[in-house]
């Protein structure tokens, strides 16, 4: 099906709840879930908790099981088709798989109507002339109950009669709504005649005009659920109220084809991180990022881009789990998820971020070696690459400290410092521009000491470093992302009132030119890369370009590097 083969997942109160189902031999043993976007945005992070559990589940209960992937697209004024593309394209990144179930509210329109004649025709459901905000003012309080429409006891005919008009386009948007008739005392305000049609004169990305009416959510939900035969309708928490209407219109509907239930999870909340798609589109469309697919978002087009890989996320997922009550997960423990994954896959490589020249006095003029590297510790039948090395190299200004702080080992004037897999250097002179800065460090080898040899009577240096040939270098473009955010939870900060872009990190790219070993000239869009010492970056597939790789640091190589320090 698809390359997220289910492995052994740690029991959860979902999965003890659907064992329990398959115990008692409920609907024949099949277990059926879908993942139900809105096409109003694009995919994020805490998406991917739904998608890996919902059809982590399907793969699971294999093969009497199937997840669907269902666009609610019962909103025609927020929704459109570039949504429901990247959509598709996200959860197919996630390895993912709907097979022939894809499924779109709207194409159930006409079934949903009639369920909803059927409801007026039972008295449980009538025409309300009163205005968004008569309704809203008589809807009451949690402590007082709400007052009756005096439209509330309509007959069936006349309600039908409405509803067909309503259908039909004679009325304005606000005019009149269709209600179910629950009961304006229920404790549960969802219950107090809620709203389940409105008009909307508006074009629908795939009916077109043919509607002037649309379902709200809470009707569509639970009744596409059971046209479709899920079993299980698993949804974040802030839905556990609506449940009760879940539950009544299965209850009050015939003819429906499943018995669905609903149970409610925590939905993932990420530190540094805003999550809904109504705010991360207005990072796109005023321009505080450079759109959806910007690494910095916590889109799966985002972190795609940024270079996170579906094995990681897939990972976070299983490792956070699922609760009943909400929480904030540190964006440090999904660094950590992508840092293992990459750590196994990604070829190691030698570059420099801020370069500074060294020059060895005692490497002949003209001569240059290979020093052989190693592609992947961690993989050795990833084989080795040779790698030039001269008289003129590039090392990190941050390797180099002209008045070392306490417990800086790397090279400092009069020290010494190991160049990984090469030699150990000496630095004899600084050499500084008129402005004072530094332009070149004058160093000298020693040839003792390749391979690791440590000569007799020497204390080894204790720092190593890494570094390229100065001649053979290439440059290339290197773009450092950090935090989109300064503070770790930017809505809760911002407060009812306030404005959480104020919280947004002005730092969060950096772009620098490396100094990188040759062949990254001609890395491929795509490939993933480990920056020895320094992190691991991923080409641009969208800004690069044969011969001019743009590399896009995904994760630092450790916890705590977000100043964009090597
Ligand atoms: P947003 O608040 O970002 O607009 P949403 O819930 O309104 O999200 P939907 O398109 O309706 O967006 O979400 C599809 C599914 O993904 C729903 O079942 C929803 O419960 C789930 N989901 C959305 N956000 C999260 C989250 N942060 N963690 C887990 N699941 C989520
Ligand atoms: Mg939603």
């Amino acid at each position: 099906m698809s390359d997220a083969a289910p492995a052994p997942v740690s029991q959860d109160f979902i999965r003890e709840l659907i064992a329990a189902d398959l115990a008692q031999g409920r609907n024949d043993g099949w277990v059926i879930t879908r993942f139900p976007p809105e096409p109003n945005g694009y995919l994020h992070i805490g998406h991917a908790k739904s998608i890996c559990l919902n059809f982590g589940l399907a793969l699971e209960h294999a093969p009497k099981s199937r997840c669907h992937l269902r666009f609610d697209d019962t909103n025609p004024t927020k929704e459109e088709v570039e949504y429901v593309d990247s959509i598709m394209e996200d959860v197919r990144w996630l390895g993912f798989d709907w097979g022939e179930h894809l499924y779109y509210a709207s194409d159930t329109f006409e079934k949903l109507y009639g369920f909803a004649e059927q409801l007026i025709g039972k008295g449980l459901a009538y025409v309300d002339d009163q205005t968004p905000d008569q309704i809203r003012a008589s809807r009451g309080t949690l402590t007082a109950p709400g007052t009756d429409s005096p439209c509330r006891n309509r007959s069936a005919g006349e309600n039908l009669d409405l509803f067909r008009r309503m259908r039909a386009g004679e009325f304005k948007e606000g005019e009149r709504v269709l209600r179910a008739k629950i009961d304006m005392a229920s404790p549960n305000m969802n219950l107090r005649d809620p709203v389940i049609y409105r008009i909307l004169h508006a074009h629908h990305h795939r009916t077109g005009d043919a509607w002037c009416i649309y379902p709200m959510y809470d009707y569509a939900h639970p009744l596409s659920d059971a046209l479709e035969g899920i079993t299980h309708s698993l949804c974040t928490l802030e839905f556990e109220h609506h449940r009760p209407l879940y539950e009544w219109l299965i209850a009050h509907i015939d003819g429906l084809p499943g018995r669905p239930y609903q149970r409610e999870f925590a939905r993932l909340n990420l530190s540094y991180t805003v999550m809904s798609k109504r705010k991360l589109l207005r990072l796109v469309k005023e321009g505080f990022v450079a759109g959806w697919d910007d690494p910095r978002m916590p889109t799966i087009s985002g972190i795609r881009r940024r270079g996170y890989t579906p094995a990681a996320v897939r990972a976070f997922c299983k490792t956070i789990g699922l609760t009943k009550y909400n929480s904030l997960t540190e964006l440090n423990l999904l660094e950590h998820c992508v840092r293992e994954d990459l750590n196994k896959t990604a070829r190691r490589a030698y570059a420099v971020l801020r370069p500074i020249k060294v020059v060895l006095e005692n490497y002949p003029e003209g001569q240059v070696e290979e020093v052989e590297l190693v592609n992947n510790p961690e993989n050795p039948d990833e084989g080795t690459r040779r790698v030039p090395l001269g008289r003129e190299l590039f090392i990190d200004a941050d390797d180099f400290m002209e008045t070392p702080v306490q417990g800086f080992h790397r090279l400092v004037p009069g020290g010494e410092v190991r160049l990984k897999y090469a030699f150990c250097i000496i630095c004899r002179e600084v050499i500084k521009d008129a402005g004072g800065r530094i332009v070149e460090l004058r160093c000298t080898y020693d040839d003792a000491t390749r391979h690791g040899a440590k000569p007799e009577g020497r204390p080894k240096p204790k720092g190593t470093i890494h570094w390229v040939s100065a001649v053979h270098a290439t440059d290339v473009e290197v773009r450092l992302y950090d935090k989109l955010f300064t503070v770790e939870q930017p809505d809760e900060a911002a407060g009812e009132e306030g404005d959480f872009t104020q919280f947004l990190n002005l730092h969060s790219v950096e772009t620098l030119t490396a100094k990188a070993e040759p062949a990254l000239g001609t890395a491929a869009a795509g490939a993933h890369y480990q920056f020895e010492r320094v992190g691991y970056f991923f080409v641009d597939p969208r800004d690069s370009q044969p011969g001019r790789p743009v590399f896009n640091r995904t994760v630092a190589l450790k916890d705590g590097f977000t100043k964009g320090k090597a």
